[in-house]
């Protein structure tokens, strides 16, 4: 197997198989020798373990994964990779390779047909111009995971983590409080890839909450109240869930206070708990 690690082998096997970055994929590989051994370890990929992988690149981390986990399936959508990673693969018989889109792939089916009996954690260097959605899907499917252990772009990572009351706390950080706890795990430089990007990345863990932190009358209406408060963040919360949910100020500003929070308040600054109790009495006003 070529040692993955090293930049000329890495350029030496792209070359021979007339491989060309595709920029509108995120193709961003990994070089720096050090992140995939951490990322895997953070991952806890070991034996009893089915890993999830999303976009193999060259399978730099594919490699590490398999080395330790006891399966390996990722998921790839450009096909020119295909006989890339049959020949920097062929040491590992436990690997797969599934041709597609992670956002169109049936996860549930995956994960029941390719990991039964294991524990299964996702892990991957993420394509960017997606980052969003792949991890929003692969909360609210409810996947049977136990965490997503993943490399994004800095600023993302800090939006996805942000705690409530921190000002880059957003609709989709409150959706990742709800699912699970975050952790930003170690900076990863832009000099870390080929082609380097323009952007420092990090590398987070979401580890999935078993049960859920807040309990709610309905899930999707709590979740239309949090995209509402924060679609114009510099208006106070009175003002937005007034226009965004069509309620009346004179209404909705004493079901406001009776969850104690302050019509004044801007979306951030306001808790999980806060936005949970807010939703139901909201819920409860509609119906
Ligand atoms: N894991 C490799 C590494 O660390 O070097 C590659 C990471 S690269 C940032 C992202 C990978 O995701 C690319 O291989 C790209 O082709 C793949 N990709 C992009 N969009 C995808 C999608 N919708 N579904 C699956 N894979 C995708």
């Amino acid at each position: 197997m070529p040692n993955l690690s090293n930049i000329g082998v890495i350029r030496e096997v792209l070359a021979r198989h007339g491989f060309t970055f595709s920029k509108a994929l995120g193709q961003n590989f990994l070089i720096n020798p050090s992140v995939c051994p951490r990322m895997a370890e953070a991952a806890h990929a070991a034996p009893g373990y089915g890993i999830l992988e999303i976009g193999a690149g060259i399978g730099v981390l594919t490699a590490e994964l398999a080395a330790r986990a006891e399966r390996v399936v990722c998921v790839e959508i450009d096909g020119r990779l295909l006989p890339v990673l049959e020949e920097t693969l062929s040491d590992f018989d436990n690997v797969e390779i599934v041709n597609g889109d992670v956002l169109k792939v049936d996860l549930h089916a995956l994960i029941r047909e390719r990991f039964a009996g294991l524990q299964v954690a996702v892990a991957a260097n993420l394509p960017y111009y997606i980052t969003s959605p792949i991890v929003m899907k692969l909360l609210e499917e409810r996947l049977p995971i136990e965490s997503i252990t993943v490399m994004v772009q800095k600023e993302a990572a800090t939006r996805l983590c942000a705690a409530p009351g921190e000002r880059a706390c957003g609709a989709v950080s409150l959706a990742v409080q709800y699912y699970s706890s975050p952790e930003i795990l170690f900076p990863v430089s832009r000099g870390s890839f080929l082609p380097a990007p323009n952007v420092d990345s990090c590398v987070i863990r979401l580890t999935l909450r078993r049960e859920a932190p807040i309990a709610l009358e309905n899930e999707a209406f709590f979740f239309s109240v949090v995209r509402a408060a924060f679609s114009q963040r510099r208006k106070t919360i009175l003002n937005t869930l007034s226009s965004g949910l069509k309620i009346p100020k004179g209404e909705l500003g004493p079901l406001l206070e009776e969850c104690r929070v302050s019509p004044s308040a801007r979306a951030e600054a306001l808790t999980l708990e806060q936005f949970g109790a807010l939703a139901n009495a909201l819920y409860a006003y509609r119906h």
